[in-house]
């Protein structure tokens, strides 16, 4: 028997039925109480109607829109309870957000996503970087905190990562030697990680998912929502910036307002490679591409003030994503143009392969500690339906996020890092597949090719400068 995690009273509604509102359902449905009847799938594509309709669930075929959003939701949460689950590309989490908390609706998504047109219309990257984006619900919870409970950011990443990080310290204090008790409060995790010597974080995935038939020029093949994909990959680069980092690439921005903990590279970050490590290629190039971990972590984990810290990680994703999908990005950026077909693969389509996402703390005495889930196709196929590996990851990180909020109801607006991670990954570790700690002294001075001088600072292996490939 699967456990039970509780009633949900009021309206269940969905967001978007994409990969990911298609794999969270089963989970709902598996995991939770709640009045059948009163499960909603808000989805304007026709083609899920069959779908939800044989299984008795109610389709609102259309857009959630800047227009529409109050009275489409205000309808259905009309007795102030229930769940909003959003997990739709071009709908706004923060108005959305604010509208449930008015509501007193419970609330989670798995990105800090703008109303239609803000990735491609906004015309000055500052304001297109996700550092904007969030800081804007940050400033949201400042300005009205507590209240109902509205999850921000909570798939795999940004989302579990998080509590991996965590996982991760407490494993590296055991190994060293040290208290691995966990740390109360925001401040004791900063200290930790201090105290142990870790300069910064990689969110380190190797996506190998495959399959059979070789990708047909000009189709977008991805794992997971290849319209999320693009436009987080047409966003500036991002990353969050340590203390211990000497040098700043000429192209890069930081801030004077806000949290401070990040900068942006005048570069789309599908196109900009950094050295990283997983244990399944070892060394690998992956993609700077930006996300909103990046920016949070480096922020919930800094020690001192904002604008002088004493410490603080440098944080960045380092995405190398399944092989059609790098050559996806190829393919577009050097076209000029977005493809017009775009493929998610489908489990039942997958030969092999799996998601391995996890997070390389560096620069600490044992140099570097890869924390994270290696979970395949194939294991995903029976542990539950309507998703591949890399869906699983971000569904069973929103189920763990929705159980949470169903125990803490008025926490107000928390991101992932503010959670319980133990908890949280108490409820999602069955969905991972192995999750496991490896070890490497692998640095991004090894393995490079020597033909060539390159941009490099051999004091410290460690720093960005050595980790941005040129
Ligand atoms: P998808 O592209 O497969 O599906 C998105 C769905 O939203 C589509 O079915 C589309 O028709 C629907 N939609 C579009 N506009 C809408 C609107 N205005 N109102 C309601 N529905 C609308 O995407 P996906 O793979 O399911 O991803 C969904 C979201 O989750 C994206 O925002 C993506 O960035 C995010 N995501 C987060 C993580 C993470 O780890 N944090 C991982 C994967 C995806």
């Amino acid at each position: 028997a699967y456990p039970n995690y509780g009633r949900i009273d009021g309206p269940v509604v969905i967001i978007g039925f994409g990969s990911i509102g298609r794999g969270t359902l089963p989970l709902i449905e598996r995991h939770f109480d709640y009045d059948a009847d009163q499960m909603v799938v808000i989805e304007p594509n026709a083609d899920m109607h069959t779908f939800l309709s044989q299984r008795k669930i109610r389709h609102l075929q259309e857009k959630i829109t800047r227009a529409n959003y109050r009275d489409v939701l205000g309808g259905i949460f009309k007795d102030g309870k229930g769940f909003c689950v959003n997990l739709s590309v071009d709908t706004s989490s923060l108005d959305i957000m604010k509208f449930c908390r008015e509501l007193g609706v419970l609330y989670i998504d798995t990105v800090v996503e703008p109303w239609e047109g803000f990735y491609f219309e906004t015309t000055e990257n500052a304001e297109r970087t996700n550092y904007a984006l969030r800081q804007k619900v940050r400033d949201e919870k400042a300005a009205s905190p507590g209240g109902t409970t509205a999850v921000s950011c909570c798939g795999a990443n940004p989302g579990m990562v998080s509590w991996f990080v965590k996982e991760a310290l407490l494993t590296l204090a055991r190994d060293t030697g040290r208290d691995a008790t966990p740390p109360a409060n925001r401040a004791g995790w900063g200290t930790l990680m201090q105290g142990l010597g870790v300069k910064g974080v990689h969110i380190a995935e190797r996506d190998t998912q495959a399959r059979a038939i070789p990708r047909p020029r000009g189709t977008f093949v991805n794992t997971w929502s290849v319209e999320g994909f693009i436009s987080e990959g047409f966003q500036p680069a991002e990353l969050g910036w340590g203390t211990h980092e000497t040098w700043m690439p000429e192209n890069a921005h930081s801030y004077d307002t806000g949290c401070q903990s990040a900068i942006w590279l005048e570069r789309p970050g599908a196109i900009t490679r950094v050295h990283t490590w997983c244990p399944t290629p070892g060394p690998q190039f992956g993609f700077l591409v930006t996300h909103n971990e990046a920016v949070s972590i480096s922020d919930y984990f800094t020690v001192g003030p904002a604008d002088a810290p004493d410490f603080r990680p440098t944080c960045h994703y380092a995405y190398h994503p399944s092989d059609d999908a790098v050559l996806s990005l190829h393919e577009m950026f050097g076209s000029g143009k977005q493809q017009t077909v775009h493929h998610i693969m489908e489990e039942d389509e997958i030969i092999e392969g799996i998601d391995e996402l996890g997070v390389l703390l560096y620069g600490h005495e044992k140099n570097a500690l890869w924390y994270g889930s290696r979970l395949s196709n194939a294991e995903t196929r029976d542990l539950a339906p309507y998703q591949n590996a890399t869906g699983l990851q971000v569904t069973s990180a929103v189920l763990a996020g929705m159980v949470w909020a169903l125990e803490n109801p008025d926490a107000g607006i928390v991101e992932t890092d503010e959670m319980d991670h133990a908890r949280c990954l108490e409820v999602q570790k069955p969905y991972l597949g192995p999750v496991e700690a490896h070890y490497t002294d692998w640095t991004p001075l090894q393995d490079r090719w020597e033909l060539f001088p390159e941009d490099i600072d051999e004091t410290d292996p460690w720093l960005f400068r050595n980790v941005l490939a040129s």
